[in-house]
């Protein structure tokens, strides 16, 4: 069968399950707008709603967290008339196309997700079948626009990994090429933020203690006594890079601030190495301040009219519902189901 080749096209999701955190502002926000103003290539970012409820959310936090998160993206530097933004639950594609990759995904694929076990923790009988389905989901967000590149932090290479293992069997189980294999695109220095409290736990929205995190949200006196309460080791910072082996803690640190300012681990030893973190700590807060208050002061300013963030929502859903229904209702008559224009 003649290869398909699929035009290149961006596909990113955040999930409003919490405020905007510094992990996800370095391995995903600041990303996807570099790539949006880089140019050359269409970028779709949806904010995933139905993924947040896989675990419970109260109902006004996620529709504030929706909003929130939207004025974070923007605020960030997306632009909604070059990107597509929208939030996940207004566009059925999703949900259409999740169902069939339900039926397509192995439960022993599904078994071997890192995150579930992770989100599960022992209470794996109690938690919601959505949690475990998740994956499955989020393959239908990436190929219901047949993307052909996800940029995502290192937590979630796992699931894209899984989603070309969808579209592969799809595209064997019915003797096609419809779906593109899409690639993982993780770089940068801070492409999996550790917790400030724990530095063998990736920083997360949804973790129960707020100083392990840095908020978008947060102002700079709360930014400044995080990091300096920061957990680390009694040395001061290593001379060479080789000297961070073995201390997730100070790496983490040394990291974050590589990819605060734009300069390579190697640049920011050269500079700080040697340094105690009482120097360290107040110059990687001022850096951070430097660079989060303005987008902080943006999303305040944006959140102060949601009319006219939720209409941005709705304008980018219909552009994605553009893109989205066509690839979903020949995923349908690929399938055999009648009733959807099958001749
Ligand atoms: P939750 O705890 O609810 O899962 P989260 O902080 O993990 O929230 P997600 O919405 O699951 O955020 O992920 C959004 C994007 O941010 C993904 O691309 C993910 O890889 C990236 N990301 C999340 N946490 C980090 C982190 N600590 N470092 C780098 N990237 C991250
Ligand atoms: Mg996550």
């Amino acid at each position: 069968m003649a290869e398909v080749v699929h035009t290149p096209r961006v596909f990113s999701g955040i999930q409003p399950s919490g405020g905007l955190t510094l992990g996800n502002y370095l391995g995903a926000l600041k990303r996807f707008v570099e790539t949006q103003d880089t140019g050359g290539v269409e970028t779709v970012y949806c904010i995933v709603d139905m993924h947040a409820i896989t675990v419970w959310q109260d109902p006004d936090k996620l529709t504030h967290a929706t909003r929130e998160l939207t004025a974070g993206f923007i605020a960030s530097g997306i632009d909604p008339a070059k990107s597509i933004l929208f939030n996940q639950s207004m566009v059925p594609a999703h949900a259409q196309l999740a169902w069939i990759f339900n039926c397509v995904a192995r439960l022993g694929w599904m078994q071997r997700m890192t995150q579930f076990k992770d989100k599960a923790g022992k209470n794996s009988e109690r938690v919601s079948l959505g949690l475990f389905a998740y994956p499955a989901l989020m393959a239908a967000d990436i190929l219901t626009y047949h993307a052909t590149h996800v940029p995502v932090g290192e937590d979630q290479k796992q699931h894209v990994e899984l989603t070309r293992d969808i579209a592969i069997k799809f595209n064997n189980d019915y003797g096609v090429d419809f779906f593109p294999t899409p690639e993982p695109v993780i770089e940068g220095a801070a492409t999996r933020v550790m917790s400030l409290r724990d530095g063998s736990k990736k920083m997360s929205k949804s973790d129960p203690s707020d100083m392990s995190r840095i908020n978008l949200t947060d102002d700079a006196d709360t930014i400044a006594k995080k990091i300096r309460k920061a957990k680390t080791d009694p040395e001061p910072l290593p001379a060479t890079i080789e000297g961070l082996e073995g201390r997730p803690e100070a790496r983490n640190l040394v990291n974050i601030y590589a990819a605060l300012a734009g300069m390579t681990v190697e640049q920011v030893i050269a500079d700080h190495g040697g340094q105690q973190f009482g120097t360290f700590k107040p110059s990687l807060a001022d850096l951070a301040v430097a660079r989060l208050s303005p987008i902080t002061t943006e999303m305040d300013r944006l959140m102060k009219d949601p009319a006219e963030i939720d209409r941005i929502l709705a304008e980018g859903a219909e552009r994605a519902s553009e893109i989205a229904e066509p690839i979903v209702k020949r995923a349908y008559e690929i399938v055999g189901m009648v009733g959807r224009g099958k001749a």
